[in-house]
């Protein structure tokens, strides 16, 4: 079976693999189509389409977007993205902004807490464009011997209603999704078995949600067979992906995850129609 990977971070987010890195991994494990969907960022994306030209891995244009719903945040993928737009860019400088300044508070928290991690090293994490988030702020602290695992961090510190949570600018996923329509994107929920948040699809879909992501490295059998079903109800594509953060997680997750390429096909049949509607 053919396969592909479109869930992927790199060093623009908090993976640890440059996009060049993730295409040649790609190439290696066979899979024939990938797609880097940085969080907040498409900053790799460039260098992901030289290295998919250069290997032949095909390349689809991704991001992955952090949005809230009360304590609960959800990812919302978008998959062949205008990434150039400008309206796009402006509105992604203005969510990158409000973590920078999430992560000052929390540098400063975890300093009051007895934990201090410094800010400029913390910013050398992801690359120059990259984002920063907690995921690399637990994995400071790791370093620093504060905790002994990064689940830790999150459970013991850094997760909602722990000493070391701090709020960043609240996103509606209803916003992001018309976001990525405006941009001929296909709006996918991602990873919805780590949300838990079924009750929302139904209104994700009046939105305009047009898929859901059914095969993940934390989906298993059951899940994946729920959330098939719930795509047959409500007539959503299926995606799939393995959300590597390369080293950064305990286990390197590209190729453990097997996405058949023939999901694609309807993919791009998807982004054909959004494609003409925007030109009416
Ligand atoms: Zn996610
Ligand atoms: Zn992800």
């Amino acid at each position: 079976m053919e396969r592909i990977d479109l869930h992927i971070h790199s060093i623009y987010s908090d993976g640890s693999f440059t996009p060049e890195e993730i295409v040649y991994r790609a190439k290696k494990l066979k899979l024939k189509v990938i797609s880097i969907t940085d969080h907040d960022s498409i900053s790799g994306i460039e260098e992901e389409i030289e290295a998919g030209k250069k290997l032949k891995v095909e390349i689809v244009p991704g991001v992955e977007m952090s949005t809230d719903v009360g304590n609960d945040e959800i990812h919302i993928l978008g998959y062949y993205i205008d990434w150039k737009n400008k309206i796009f860019l402006t509105q992604l400088k203005i969510f990158q902004e409000s973590r920078a300044k999430r992560n000052k508070k929390l540098v400063e928290r975890l300093k009051e807490l007895g934990m201090p991690v410094n800010y400029h090293e913390l910013k050398k994490l992801a690359a120059k464009g990259g984002v920063v988030n907690r995921l690399h702020i637990a994995r400071l602290m790791k370093e620093k011997g504060y905790v002994s695992s990064i689940g830790e961090a999150f459970e013991e510190w850094l997760n909602p209603g722990k000493p070391a949570y701090i709020k960043r600018m609240k996103v509606s996923p209803f916003e992001i999704i018309q976001l990525i329509l405006d941009i001929g994107g296909i709006p996918v929920f991602a990873h919805p078995y780590l949300s838990k948040r079924d009750d929302l699809i139904a209104d994700f879909v009046k939105a305009g949600l047009k898929g859901i992501e059914v095969y993940h490295s934390a989906h298993n059998a059951q899940a994946e067979q729920h959330y098939r079903k719930i795509a047959q109800k409500y007539h959503l594509l299926i995606t799939g992906g393995s959300d590597c953060h390369g080293k950064n997680k305990d286990k390197i997750l590209m190729g453990t995850v097997n996405v058949p390429a023939t999901l694609l096909e309807n993919l791009k049949k998807e982004k054909e129609k959004l494609k003409c509607s925007l030109l009416i």
